[in-house]
């Protein structure tokens, strides 16, 4: 096999590229994936704006910062 020191670094680039796309759309994929799941148990506190995570299927949630009762399910609409 002819295989030149410029050929090589050129592999090596080319094979390191395509690692680095695969990457990060896998890695994107996983992070948008991660993202919508905890958003869709996300609480924004009306009070003080702390987000915080709330699992549970109440409908009233207390903010851990603040102690303010929230109403998990509405999502705040700015605009
Ligand atoms: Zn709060």
């Amino acid at each position: 096999m002819d295989l030149t020191l410029a050929d090589f670094v050129l592999f090596v680039l080319l094979a390191s590229g395509a690692m680095v796309v695969l990457f990060t759309i896998v890695s994107r994929t996983l992070h948008a994936r991660a993202e919508s799941r905890s958003l869709s148990h996300r609480v924004i506190c009306r009070l003080c704006l702390h987000a915080f995570e709330h699992t549970g299927h109440t409908g009233v949630v207390v903010c851990p910062h603040c102690g303010a009762a929230n109403e998990k399910g509405r999502s705040r609409r700015l605009g």
